[in-house]
């Protein structure tokens, strides 16, 4: 029996579909047979994000109805064999898919596959009750700015009202340099305002907006970009290995040192 984990937030537009196309990619690159649900119905685009908008044929909204089966709906990636997506709806109501329904979903995928991640519409939104509710474990996202931090520590306490006692955190588009210059609250300001575990830490980087643009996760380009390690130590931390969030700090200014020789 698989796992499911929920990668939710409060605020929009944080990094949710980012983050579950990289650490889902991440995972079937070791390996694991991986499956990538999208809940977010109406706004579908992880299928963008790894590029296979075209190949969709079915979505969850068809296997509630019973107009296809699950394994019609999947669809395979186009790089690993074991990375699968099971797409939103596009055009169908928020509420298309009950609590109920996403919970069955969610454990039949769990039969075929070692990791089941859901990728959430935002706390606020409808759909989130049911993309949560066939979780086992919740990841939150947020950035460091205060309106969305606020939202996370609300939807912390959603999750929390709806069993998720021990969600774990990713911070994302961290600048170092603005935390350095007390410009950007910084990570520790946020574990101890929302006092959750934390996953990860995902910097800023524009080098990710042109991996979204081309439908290729960047977590591909191992650890050429900074990004790209941040997902790998993300992954390796839900493997249960051990990772030093140093290795990340250093690393930037290692690439950015690296960068700077090259550029002259
Ligand atoms: P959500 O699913 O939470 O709505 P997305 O994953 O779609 O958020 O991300 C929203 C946008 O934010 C993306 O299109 C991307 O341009 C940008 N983005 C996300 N993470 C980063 C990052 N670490 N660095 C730069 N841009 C990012
Ligand atoms: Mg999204």
């Amino acid at each position: 029996m698989g796992k499911s984990i929920v990668v939710t937030s409060g605020k929009g537009g944080v990094g949710k579909t980012t983050a579950v196309a990289n650490i889902g990619t991440g995972l079937a690159m070791r390996g694991l047979k991986v499956a990538l649900v999208d809940t977010d119905i109406g706004l579908r685009n992880l299928d963008l994000l790894l590029g296979l908008e075209n190949r969709i044929v079915y979505n969850i909204v068809d296997v509630v109805e019973g107009k296809c089966s699950l394994k019609q709906a999947l669809v395979k990636d186009k790089r690993l064999n074991n990375l699968y997506l099971l797409p939103a709806a596009q055009t169908k109501e928020k509420e298309a898919v009950s609590v109920e329904q996403m919970k069955g979903v969610i454990n039949d995928l769990k039969i075929e596959f070692d990791y089941v991640l859901i990728d959430s519409p935002a706390g606020i939104e409808h759909g989130f009750k049911s993309a949560i509710s066939g979780a086992d474990e919740a990841i939150v996202i947020t950035t460091p700015e205060v309106s969305a931090v606020r939202d996370a520590d609300r939807v912390i306490g959603l999750l929390e009202a709806y069993g998720h006692r021990d969600p774990r955190l990713i911070v994302n588009r961290v600048r170092f340099d603005m935390v350095k210059n007390g410009e950007m609250l910084g990570v520790d300001d946020l574990l101890d305002i929302l006092s959750i575990e934390l996953l990860g830490i995902i910097p800023e980087d524009e080098n990710l907006i042109i991996s979204i643009n081309k439908g290729e996760p960047i977590i591909y380009s191992g650890n050429k970009y900074k990004s790209a390690l941040a997902f790998n130590l993300i992954v390796k931390r839900l493997l249960g290995e051990d990772v030093s969030w140093d290795e990340l700090e250093k690393s930037e200014s290692f690439l950015e040192k690296i960068f700077k020789i090259f550029k002259g």
